[in-house]
């Protein structure tokens, strides 16, 4: 076909199609599985709809923000002030993170008491010098930052590196501190609420997107699997799809491939040779963030209907009620993200669900397995989730490639620092979707991109310079409340 043929529709693939469909070009979208939407979609499992798991967007998701607006479903999201922890022990008494758009969020959010008020200040000191980094071509892991910081408590650091392994599943020392700079930096720039759908993935973003990229034209095929392909020269030749039958198929306009990283790899050197830079992708690594959702029988009492972190729990697990959000429930359904699920890789489902379960209750003692009537467990680890690890920037391929009709994307392509997950996937799909402009409408307009203006480290430096006696008294006082003397209480 002449035209467009996108192979992947998740969202990096379904926003390709969508901007590249703008200009007048056809465009067909190949999905191999049976629904759209990839790990930010949903899929039906006995009979249920289930999310692949809970997702937020925060305020700096400048371009995926502008997309749910652009296709008339801002109202699908629901935004949110709270981030509620759950520390041990303290059921039903919950802390909260604050969603910072004020002085008054930020004396709040000190004093919820995750950790103690000197050890919050420390971590916002330690913001500020992560800010003051310049990381232009180097890069450390989140850990190695962290230890080597003189003023921060074991406290804060154990906090930071569990929040970070629950919504990434990269534990401290995978994790790029470039990275985490990156999108710190965008959320300063962007202060306001995260948002939430108000029902499944699908319903409230999927079903819409699919929904406008077929009255727009673009057509929209499932269950079609790419195999291989092959290059003649400059340009990729053709594609081998299995569609039930397999057939191959000459490439005569151009090709986005939208497909995880591993699969491209597993397409062997006529593509990965042409990325740039080349083999670049066999260097990236992901990891299983797992799903587990709970249909309890029963509201469970004392649950709030926002976002929620077990504070310390050994598998990284957070959840939403989301039986209080979504419409047509009566009952709680909790929808836990796992961060740490790679731990139960060994054992069987029902073992590794039990795990869990008696972790749950553990931090919930009103929950009981009589409570349970239905369990849905995804530990995703033939779909693992990229979250760039240390000096993993300089591997993650440009949506151009050597190849005069190929172009790539995804949420592990090339973006400014701290680009990722669903922002990262969406700013992937519009890349390729300039990089296909740019071969074949070089008159039309840019395709926009929206970045977040980067944060100086100059100006971070100033502020982390003239804080440092402050950060020096409360590192004092924190270290004193940790070492009572001999004999007090
Ligand atoms: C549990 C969980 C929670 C998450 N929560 C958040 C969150 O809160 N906020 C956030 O920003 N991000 C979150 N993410 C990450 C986010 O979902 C992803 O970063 C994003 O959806 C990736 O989109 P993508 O299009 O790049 O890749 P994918 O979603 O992986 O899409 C790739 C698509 O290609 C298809 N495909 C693969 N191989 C082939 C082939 N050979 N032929 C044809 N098609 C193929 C796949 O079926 C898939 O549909 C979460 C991820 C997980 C797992």
């Amino acid at each position: 076909m002449t035209g467009v043929t996108v192979v992947g529709g998740g969202l990096a693939g379904m926003a390709a199609a969508w901007e590249i469909r703008k200009s007048g070009v056809p465009v067909r979208l190949l999905e191999a599985s049976a629904e759209l939407g990839g790990m930010s979609g949903s899929k039906v499992i006995e009979g249920r709809v289930e999310d692949h798991g809970v997702h937020i967007f925060p305020a700096w998701y400048r371009n995926t923000l502008h997309l749910v607006e652009e296709l008339g479903i801002t109202g699908n999201l629901r935004e949110c002030d709270n981030f509620y922890q759950l520390m041990p022990g303290e059921f039903p008494t919950f802390r909260t993170f604050q969603t910072i758009s004020s002085m008054g969020d930020l004396i709040r959010d000190i004093r919820s008491g995750v950790t103690p008020a000197a050890d919050r200040m420390l971590f916002y000191y330690g913001i500020i010098d992560l800010l003051a980094q310049r990381y232009h071509g180097r890069d450390e892991s989140l850990a190695s930052f962290l230890r080597s910081r003189w003023y921060l408590t074991e406290a804060v650091i154990a906090d930071l590196e569990h929040l970070f392994v629950a919504s990434s599943a990269a534990e401290g020392d995978l994790a790029s501190a470039a990275s985490f700079r990156g999108s710190v930096a965008a959320f300063s720039q962007h202060p306001g609420k995260v948002r939430m759908p108000r029902g499944s993935l699908q319903e409230s973003f999927i079903g819409p997107f699919r929904k406008r990229l077929e009255d727009s034209g673009v057509e929209v095929r499932t269950g079609v699997e790419l195999l291989e392909v092959s290059v003649d020269g400059d340009r990729l030749d053709s594609l081998t799809v299995r569609a039930g039958d397999t057939v191959t198929e000459p490439v005569t306009g151009h090709v986005v491939l939208a497909v995880p990283h591993g699969c491209l790899s597993r397409l062997g050197r006529p593509v990965t040779s042409a990325l740039r830079p080349p083999f670049g992708v066999d260097e990236l690594r992901s990891r299983p963030l797992g799903a587990l959702h709970l249909y309890l029988r029963r509201r469970l009492p004392g649950l709030p209907n926002e976002h929620v972190r077990l504070v310390g729990s050994p598998h990284a697990i957070t959840l939403l009620d989301v039986g209080q959000v979504w419409d047509g429930h009566t009952t709680s359904v909790l929808n836990c993200v796992v961060g740490r699920v790679s731990r139960l890789a060994e054992l069987s489902e029902s073992e590794a669900v039990k795990v869990l379960v008696d972790e749950l209750m553990s931090y919930m003692p009103v929950l009981t397995w009589d409570d349970i009537e239905h369990v849905c467990y995804q530990p995703h680890f033939a779909v693992p989730f990229y979250a760039p690890g240390p000096g993993s920037d300089r591997f993650r391929p440009n949506s151009s490639t050597a190849l005069t009709n190929l172009h790539v994307a995804g949420d592990f392509c090339a973006g400014p620092p701290g680009m990722a997950g669903m922002e990262g996937a969406v700013r992937s799909g519009l890349e390729a979707a300039e990089s296909v402009r740019r071969v074949l409408r070089p008159d039309a307009p840019r395709v926009p991109i929206r970045d977040t203006d980067p944060v100086n480290p100059s100006a971070a430096r100033v502020g982390k310079v003239a804080l440092a006696p402050v950060a020096a008294a409360l590192r004092l006082l924190a270290g004193r409340r940790r070492a009572p003397r001999k004999g007090s209480r």
